[in-house]
């Protein structure tokens, strides 16, 4: 059944369109069959993490996937290549609320008005509070280091994509194209809250996008359930993440949750605090519940949880949603967790960290002059303290050069900031991914036993190992940016 239209359909100013570095390059489709061919694009994620977007098209309709932004890039060159797209998309589905696949929407919507946003509820509730979140951060940087082209867009475009969104419950199918040829329904991902696999289905094709996956359960949310296709599928497109990285195979949640309480609870025996950098959006929310369950099992000392300020936003929005988690969930009310307050206030993160404590603080990464990364600085000179890393770091990362440097080292926590020695020993890693191991996106590849395979959303290694080692005799595909695959039925 389709979807009611959510309101509004005010028009704003077409901008000049965009012009990006990357030169268009299409493999040669054979025959004359191409216009009405299904071909897939990667305008931003093919062989990279990137602003994921991908363009699927029948040469009537184009329909965009996701619609993000680069975690690694700065201003324009952090959006996907909008000039691959000739006319106006008539949908965008998204998968999930994380900025490298939703945080480009509103700039996508200033080139096109008519386009059509869709993604579950929980998504656009999370949407709201991270596409405005990602106005203010790039105002700041607009201010503090000059971006001019910062902000890419503002609070006002970020109001137009809520009004114009639909938001749609998992496994409802509904019409994506204005004349029903192309019908959708969002598949749990098990990667966040509202988090979605989309299938796609228009006649004579069939195709599965799983955004982001996470195969097993974690603590809040449930893992993936992939939709019953009984082997009739024409096209996976799965991301790779975690394809370079055979480690994660053998990671539990189990030992990982029994490693970090005991490293937590060394850190608290010895009068420190454990700063947690996590991603605002999924990792916050599910340290948050683990911390206060090993508090609950006496496992760790009652001593004070605190958390940033968009983890928190967050938070509320898994509050309103927790219907969707795992009944097994214990959701704390948000005030048993203290606020962190303004970051760049250093006395107040040096009060922060005299007592022992557990601080959930973003980035995940440790960008500097994020929370996470002022509060290191503090935390870095003294030896009491531990840094817990809980997710995947990128190479060019001060979260990654902190983690891979030695006490002695010096570092800059913040843009123009002092290098600061570190004295603290104990800085490590955790896998706590909400990503899919390689083993369980291969399986998800078997499970669905598509007729072709694209893999995106992973560095080039990554996307290469996963093309190598889960195509099992099919058609397999790796484009990169601005590479058009023809899908056969
Ligand atoms: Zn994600
Ligand atoms: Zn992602």
């Amino acid at each position: 059944m389709a979807a009611t239209p959510r309101l509004c359909h005010s028009q704003l100013d077409w901008e000049s369109k965009l012009t990006c570095r990357a030169r268009p390059f299409r493999i040669l489709l054979s025959g004359v069959g191409f216009l009405s061919r299904l071909t897939f694009t990667p305008v931003g994620g093919g062989r990279e993490i990137g602003a994921n977007a991908f363009l699927l098209s029948n040469g009537k309709l184009d329909v965009l996937l996701d619609c993000g932004l680069h975690p690694k890039k700065e201003g324009q060159a952090s959006l996907p290549c909008l000039s691959l797209l000739t006319k106006a998309p008539e949908a965008v589905l998204i998968s999930h609320g994380h900025v490298d696949h939703c945080g480009a929407t509103p700039y996508l919507l200033k080139q096109f008005s008519s386009t059509t946003p869709y993604a579950t509820c929980a998504t656009l509730q999370i949407m709201d509070r991270m596409l405005h979140n990602s106005v203010s951060v790039m105002g700041a940087m607009a201010l503090e280091r000059g971006i001019k082209e910062y902000p890419l867009y503002a609070h006002t475009d970020v109001d137009y994509v809520m009004r114009r969104a639909y938001g749609i419950e998992f496994e409802r199918e509904f019409a994506v194209t204005t004349d029903g040829s192309v019908r959708a329904s969002f598949h749990p991902a098990g990667h966040v809250l509202g988090s979605a696999g989309i299938l796609l289905r228009m006649a004579g094709h069939s195709l599965f996008y799983t955004g982001d996956i996470c195969a097993d359960d974690q603590e809040l949310v449930n893992g993936l359930v992939l939709p019953n296709l009984r082997g009739n599928l024409d096209t996976l497109v799965i991301e790779s993440t975690y394809g370079a990285n055979g480690e994660a195979d053998n990671a539990t949640l189990h030992d990982e949750v029994d490693r970090f309480a005991a490293a937590t609870r060394a850190v608290i025996e010895r009068k420190g605090c454990a700063l947690v950098p996590s991603f605002a959006l999924g990792r916050t929310q599910e340290m948050l519940t683990i911390v206060a369950r090993l508090q609950r099992e006496k496992r760790l000392p009652e001593v004070p949880v605190y958390a940033s300020g968009l983890g928190r936003a967050i938070y509320e929005v898994y509050a309103k949603n927790v219907g969707m988690l795992r009944p097994e969930a214990d959701l704390r009310p948000l005030s048993e967790f203290g606020r962190i307050g303004d970051a760049r206030d250093r006395k107040l993160l040096r009060d922060l960290v005299r007592k022992p404590a557990v601080v959930v603080a973003t980035s995940g990464m440790m960008i500097e002059n994020t929370p996470s990364a002022l509060l290191a600085q503090e935390m870095v000179r003294q030896r009491r303290h531990g840094i817990f890393f809980v997710g995947y770091l990128d190479p060019d990362t001060l979260g990654y050069k902190l983690l891979h440097s030695a006490a002695g080292d010096a570092l800059r926590f913040e843009y123009n900031g002092p290098l600061v020695t570190r004295k603290l020993d104990d800085i490590r890693q955790f896998n706590f991914s909400a990503h899919a191991p390689r083993k369980a996106l291969c399986e998800v590849v078997a499970r669905l036993d598509p007729k072709n395979v694209v893999f995106v959303h992973g560095d080039p290694e990554a996307v290469a190992w996963m093309h190598e080692r889960c195509r099992y005799d099919r058609r397999a595909f790796a484009p990169c940016l601005g590479e058009t695959v023809a899908l056969e039925s």
